[in-house]
């Protein structure tokens, strides 16, 4: 064994057999995403609350599992080119038509707005989040002038 395979295996044992998309909050599984100074990675929740809070919001993401689930869902959908609105219309039809994606909402806006409506729900954001509607752009350089005359 020559010298730089041997300091490879050497590196390979050292590494902690901890998995590195395990947020740091104990109980916590949801995948950590965001590495926060401090207190390593986490997930989403996690990273940017009290850690006070962190118990409390790990029950509350437990609680809310099925909610995940349907974030989960909802993304595998729109990667296999399924429909993902159906199925997520179909989802609140019964409870919540607040959590049904609108019209003009994109999959990934609608995924991130049910993560923050977790939030919401487990008492760590204090306002409901709204659809949000796709930014318009503003056409510029000779499109300006097409607008104009339009
Ligand atoms: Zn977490």
């Amino acid at each position: 064994m020559n010298t730089s395979a041997f300091r490879e295996l050497a590196q390979q044992k050292q590494q902690p057999e901890r998995d590195p998309t395990q947020c740091a909050a104990y109980g916590c599984k949801v995948r950590a995403s965001v590495n926060n100074a401090g207190s390593g990675w986490a997930c989403y929740a996690h990273a940017f609350a009290e850690v006070d809070a962190w118990q409390k919001i790990t029950r509350g993401l437990q609680e809310h599992d099925w909610l995940l689930g349907l974030v989960a869902e909802v993304r595998k959908m729109d990667r296999d080119i399924r429909d993902w609105r159906g199925f997520a219309m179909q989802f609140w039809e019964n409870s919540d038509k607040f959590c049904q994606p609108q019209p003009f909402e994109n999959c990934v806006p609608y995924q991130n707005r049910m993560l923050m409506e977790l939030l919401f729900r487990i008492g760590q954001s204090p306002k409901r989040p709204q659809p949000r509607k796709p930014a318009t752009p503003k056409p510029a350089g000779r499109f300006a002038k097409q607008a104009v005359a339009a």
